[in-house]
Order: C-alpha cells, then structure tokens, then sequence
C-alpha cells in the first residue's frame, strides 16, 4: 500500500499524490496517514464551512483561500469526526 503510493529515490521518498518528500519510511508512511488516508476525521473551514477528508486539502484550501484570516489559527479547532 505504501509502496505504491511512494516512490524510494536518492534523498528518502517521495509520495506519488502530492510530491512532497520524507527521509525515511516512518515519515512517508506518517505523511501517507495524516495527508491521504480516510481516517474519519474530518476538518471543517471556519469561514466557508467546507468540510475536508485530509489535512492536506483542508491545508490547501486554507493556504489558497484565507492564508490572511486564518495565519496561526489552531488547526485542531478545526477537525470533526464523523
Ligand atoms: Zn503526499
Ligand atoms: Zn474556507
């Protein structure tokens, strides 16, 4: 699962779904949990009220939508299970 979804290069590895890379595979599998995977978690926007699956895309939205706003915000504030 992991395999598939990285890719081992010279400097550690890189994930296939957003390029990000990590020195080893603890980190790559930790970043594979947080970024990729439906735990059940849920992070909620607290202008626009969209809900996230993944940290990443609710990271992103935040970053390309109210990087202003939001600066510093506890993110933890913003996860909702479901
Ligand atoms: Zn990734
Ligand atoms: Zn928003």
């Amino acid at each position: 699962m992991v395999a598939e979804k990285t890719l081992m290069t010279a400097k550690g590895y890189l994930c296939l779904i957003c390029s990000r890379s990590r020195t080893d595979l603890t980190g790559i599998k930790q970043h594979l949990q947080d970024s990729h995977m439906d735990t059940g978690v849920r992070y909620r926007c607290p202008i626009c009220r969209n809900i996230y699956k993944t940290k990443n895309s609710f990271q992103n939205h935040i970053s390309l939508k109210h990087r202003e706003e939001l600066r510093g915000m506890d993110q933890t504030k913003c996860i909702v299970y479901e």
